[in-house]
């Protein structure tokens, strides 16, 4: 097989999909079923600019004229909305610091401004007093995550990618600084033809330590994700983040609110799973009271922890190389933001697997930031 990629979240299939619109022979390898990592799991995930690492607008700016068609071009539905993002300041130094924020994001092609006062009272009616002014991406949004990653993998199916779902690797054969085969759970061994992607997101570590004696400067987490019971009507008109609380919001479809923003689960080892603490549910749900008063009293329908992602160090990814082999890339380190910028970096990953040659765009991801 020339191409195999490891991984069935957004990344694999996605790069599966832009591989296979170019004519490449690609084997997609999941462990489990697509969509069962972070790509995946209750709520929606912001496709959101504001606020984001400047190294990373570029991929936005690109990625802001892929949504909107997305579903067109995959031929299944995506869910994304484009509904504006606002990140609230709450406090004068926090707002102080806006226009320089403004000024660099529109400098990257980002449309940003200040609203404030009756303006933003009017953009969202419910907002707490003590919120002074927010920062607002019109072209920011949301999409369903799962829903996407799912129609990606069956549109590169559909291209003649093969996807092989419960298929997880577990030991790379390397000759002469290549990776000539790789070895199943099923003990099956898939020779390769070109090149391997390792786009298994919390397993890639994993595997570059055991197997390649390559230390990534990553870590895992278990992010939160609640959805209250529905309201109507609606009290949230924009997808929210905050410069200053440990909080984001969204309008979910069916009238709940998803509330997250970096609230922490727990790993269960005995269960092998993710799941949520008491303590972190009320904490988060606090701050999203605070500034939506009316939210006060709202039952928690759903919580939910068991999706693991990848953090880096400088809360950027890591993209290159696997350091002294020829022929793989990896994709990692996501650091909680890597949904949005997804449909440019597996471009961009596609790209760089079929010319050999690392995009531009790329080099501020290398691992040789580190060192
Ligand atoms: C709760 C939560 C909220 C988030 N919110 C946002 C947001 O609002 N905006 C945003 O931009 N980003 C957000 N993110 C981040 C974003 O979802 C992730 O960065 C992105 O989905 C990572 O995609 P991935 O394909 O790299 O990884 P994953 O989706 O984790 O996919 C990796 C896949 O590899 C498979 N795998 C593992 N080991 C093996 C093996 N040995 N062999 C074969 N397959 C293997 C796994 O089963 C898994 O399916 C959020 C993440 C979470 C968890």
């Amino acid at each position: 097989m020339d191409y195999v990629i490891i991984g069935g979240g957004i990344y694999g299939a996605a790069t599966a999909f832009e591989l296979s619109k170019r004519g490449a022979e690609v084997l997609l390898l999941e462990a489990k079923e697509v969509a069962s990592g972070a790509s995946g799991g209750p709520g929606r995930r912001g496709v959101r600019a504001n606020g984001r690492d400047l190294r990373e607008l570029p991929f936005m700016r690109l990625s802001y004229e892929r949504w909107p068609s997305l579903h067109q071009e995959i031929g299944a539905p995506t869910g994304y909305e484009r509904c504006g993002h606002l990140l609230l300041l709450e406090r004068p130094q926090d707002v102080a610091a806006a226009a320089a924020h403004a000024w660099a994001q529109a400098k990257q092609g980002i449309p940003t401004r200040l609203v404030q006062g009756q303006e933003l009272r009017e953009m969202e009616p419910q907002l707490a007093e003590e919120v002074l002014a927010a920062l607002y991406c019109p072209l920011d949004g949301v999409a369903d995550h799962t829903a996407t990653t799912r129609g990606m993998a069956q549109a590169a199916a559909k291209l003649g990618a093969q996807i092989r779902q419960q298929c997880a690797v577990t030991r790379f054969e390397v000759q002469h600084g290549r990776i000539q085969a790789l070895v199943t759970s099923e003990d099956e061994r898939i020779a390769v033809g070109k090149r391997v992607l390792l786009l298994s997101n919390a397993h890639t570590a994993l595997a570059l330590a055991d197997q390649f004696q390559c230390t990534l400067p990553v870590w895992t987490m278990l992010p939160q994700v609640m959805l209250t019971a529905p309201l109507d009507p609606m009290p949230i008109r924009h997808l929210i983040g905050h410069a200053s609380r440990v909080l984001a919001i969204k309008p979910h479809p069916d009238g709940r609110v998803m509330i997250s923003g970096g609230w922490r689960g727990t790993w269960n080892a005995e269960l092998e799973r993710g799941e949520t603490v008491p303590e972190q549910v009320l904490g988060n749900l606090a701050q999203a009271q605070a500034v939506y008063p009316c939210l006060n009293g709202i039952a928690v329908d759903e919580a939910n922890a068991a999706r693991l992602e990848t953090l880096t160090i400088d809360h950027i990814p890591i993209i290159d190389k696997i350091p002294g082999v020829e022929n793989a890339l990896f994709a990692t380190g996501w650091s909680g933001h890597g949904w949005a910028i997804a449909p440019t970096v597996s471009r961009l990953l596609a790209e760089w697997a079929l010319e050999d040659a690392q995009p531009a765009l790329l080099h501020p991801f290398s691992l040789t930031r580190f060192g």
